[in-house]
């Protein structure tokens, strides 16, 4: 906007109205750290739009919004229970200083350090969808309460067989391109995970999935039922462990 058009003026002290829900603050509580959505919202480059009792509107959920003042205010943080429901409102308001603070919280520090490892696997959220989308159809093509499904969890190949070089089976085994060809095989199962390189081994994984689905309400357990007993070529066998998720919808 043209740096010579006039702002528009506000009182010292504002009513809001955020969805339905009042509040009463200073200007300069709102204003108080720049680059944020409410400092711009209330520069007076913009019009705000104000409800039948002249309170100014913002269309957004009140429910946390005093959260959000009381850290314009005092710089107070929410309780914890509260941090994520939080976070989430500081971050449609832009509000770096709150967004910072609470990144230093949990459970959102144990968030990042858990992303830290899935972002070794870009395919995680995608494989999550698939095993949903796979549960559901199949649950429902059977009028079943549950369906179960067969998902490869692998850290790392195994391709040598302890027989034959038992000093490199727990080692990392490098193979050339023409090599890995031959081992290229798709386990018969729904979804596959792995490989990975972390500290995190299969049973972090297998928790990440089963706590993600609990996260939408779904219920999950998972056991172990064996190894693809796939041949590949010569004493060579897949032997990726193959874990049964049972997922009951009702
Ligand atoms: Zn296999």
């Amino acid at each position: 906007m043209c740096g010579c058009a006039l702002l528009l003026q506000f009182p010292e002290i504002l009513s809001l109205n955020v969805g339905g829900t009042f509040f009463t603050t200073r200007l300069s509580t709102l204003r108080r750290h720049e680059d944020t959505m409410l400092a711009a919202m209330f520069s007076g480059r913009y019009h705000i739009p104000q409800d039948a009792d002249g309170r100014y509107f913002i269309d957004r959920d009140g429910h946390y919004f005093g959260d959000i003042l009381n850290f314009l205010r005092e710089g107070e943080l929410p309780p914890q229970e509260l941090i994520r429901a939080v976070h989430r409102e500081a971050q449609y308001y832009s509000i770096g200083p709150l967004l910072e603070q609470l990144e230093d919280m949990q459970p959102l520090t144990g968030e990042k350090v858990r992303q830290a490892f899935l972002d070794l696997l870009p395919y995680y959220r995608d494989n999550l969808e698939r095993i949903v989308e796979i549960a559901k159809l199949r649950a429902m093509q059977k009028k079943a309460r549950f369906a179960k499904l067969k998902i490869c969890v692998y850290k790392e190949e195994m391709p040598i067989t302890p027989y034959e070089r038992p000093l490199f089976n727990s080692l990392r085994f490098e193979r050339s391109d023409s090599e890995a060809k031959l081992f290229e095989h798709h386990c018969e199962v729904d979804v596959s995970f792995g490989p990975w390189e972390a500290v995190a081994d299969v049973y972090d994984l297998l928790h990440c999935i089963v706590s993600d689905l609990a996260e939408r309400g779904i219920s999950a357990e998972q056991q172990c039922i064996g190894v693809c007993d796939k041949h590949l070529i010569n004493h060579y066998y897949c032997k990726r462990p193959i874990y049964e998720f049972k997922i009951t919808w009702w």
